[in-house]
């Protein structure tokens, strides 16, 4: 089971302290590197400049915590990476009750929840604590202490290039530059990290990929800066790979217009495992499609979600972990999810027939177990198309087959097909197999003109 495996590899990334640079990021695509050990780790320097923006710097913390006036350390950062705020400045002094409310953050509607706060391109500091907490602190004077620094380092990201028969790439990103949160941040990174591995095993690779892990929005800037003429070229779907965790639904975000490969296969696939499937749409974006789909660059790349970011009630605080929200069914769930995705890409094709007229089928012993098929229909009085529910049916899966011959015209792919009998692509691979076989269909790489 995947999920397992993802979800222990989840427990191992949780404490970590990532950010958009530091020592968390490298750490994390250390850990990865133990189950993919072709990733290819890069350093882009600070002050590195890609398109409007420049790469920061590098923050690091050693410690930081705030001590209340009876001497009592409270939001310690050691306990709790959620405590402090990202790239918060370093300090150490003592405060009023007053001045320390201005630099702590809280949710009133969430008394349990310590929030997720960054100031990364704002020198600034500060705290991040539970409403419930907040509420208890005492009149008198604080010590504050943050023990961190900003200089002059490098942003670091991952990269994992695997090549197929085609130059053309399936592109796979996921981020790594959120603290200890589980549906927002780990289950993207499980999920990537085991579906490199499945592609990587996947034999008889029909295309190549291109799979990152980067800090969000600064590192898919960066890494576009950088790579922008060999993607626009080759990329032919893509993926943002985020909030993949937890049970509870299922949610597809389109590209910018909704229109690429990426997004029929995301539609199809997901209708499939959960028909009560959220669909959002572009103006509901946040992660890096932001910057995949942005003008000038319109790279193919849609996101298959579990709970989407923004739309879970833990989404960026303390209780987005891996007790209550992220489990080993719900990585499962989304490993499988995106994998199928892959998999309908990789197995798409053009089945084309060069029978005139419908083969003569009982000369072939194609169907060597049935011998007398019944005449149950299950057409609807009102004309609809056949309902397949149960291609193990032997009315199922000949009445199937025949759909399949009937629109191997070399014009359809084998998604449109499989839209039209409205079953999931993966119920018509094994019939494909026996009727390329049987060498009354052969598959084209492209439509026939
Ligand atoms: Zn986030």
């Amino acid at each position: 089971m995947i999920g397992k495996k993802a979800y222990s590899l989840a427990k191992q990334l949780w404490p970590i302290n990532r950010s958009i640079t530091g020592e968390g990021v490298r750490q994390t695509l250390k850990i990865i590197k133990t189950i993919i050990p072709d990733l290819k780790i890069f350093e882009v320097k600070s002050g590195t400049k890609a398109f409007d923006w420049e790469v920061p710097l590098e923050w690091s913390v050693k410690d930081a915590w705030i001590k209340d006036p009876s001497g009592e350390k409270i939001c310690e950062f050691k306990k709790n990476n959620l405590h402090l705020v990202g790239y918060s400045t370093p300090i150490h002094r003592m405060l009023s009750k007053n001045e320390l409310l201005k630099n702590l953050h809280s949710i009133p509607s969430m008394p349990n929840a310590i929030p997720y706060i960054t100031s990364y391109y704002k020198k600034n500091w500060g705290f991040c604590i539970s409403e419930k907490q907040k509420k208890k602190l005492k009149k008198g004077q604080y010590e504050v202490f943050i023990d961190s620094k900003l200089f002059k380092g490098s942003l670091t990201y991952g990269e994992l290039l695997i090549k197929g028969q085609s130059k053309k790439e399936i592109f796979l990103s996921t981020y790594i530059c959120h603290p200890s949160m589980a549906n927002d941040q780990i289950s993207g990174i499980c999920v990537t990290t085991f579906l490199s591995d499945w592609i990587l095993k996947y034999s008889n690779r029909k295309y190549s990929y291109r799979i990152i892990f980067i800090p969000e929005t600064i590192g898919s800037i960066v890494y576009l800066s950088k790579n922008l003429i060999k993607m626009k070229k080759n990329i032919l779907a893509g993926f943002n790979i985020t909030c993949v965790g937890d049970e509870k639904n299922y949610s597809y975000l389109p590209s910018k217009n909704g229109n690429t490969i990426s997004d029929s296969i995301s539609k199809h696939v997901i209708q499939h495992i959960d028909s009560n499937y959220l669909h959002f749409n572009w103006s509901d974006r946040g992660s890096d499609e932001r910057q995949y789909c942005s003008p000038n660059i319109d790279l193919p790349v849609a996101s298959l979600m579990r709970s989407k970011y923004n739309y879970y009630k833990e989404y960026h605080t303390s209780l987005d972990n891996l007790k209550n929200v992220v489990t080993p069914k719900g990585l499962q769930g989304g490993y499988d999810l995106i994998r199928l995705a892959i998999q309908a890409l990789e197995k798409n094709c053009y089945p084309k027939t060069k029978i005139y007229g419908e083969p003569f089928m009982s000369k072939r012993n194609f169907f060597p177990d049935i011998k007398k098929l019944s005449h149950k229909d299950k057409t609807s009085a009102k004309g609809g198309r056949r309902h397949y529910s149960n291609i193990k049916d032997k009315d199922e899966y000949y009445h199937l087959s025949m759909d399949i011959i009937s629109l191997s015209d070399g014009k359809n792919s084998l998604l449109d097909i499989a839209n039209f009998c409205k079953v999931p692509i993966w119920n018509l691979y094994p019939i494909v197999d026996i009727l390329y076989k049987n060498k009354i269909i052969y598959l084209l790489k492209d439509p026939k003109k």
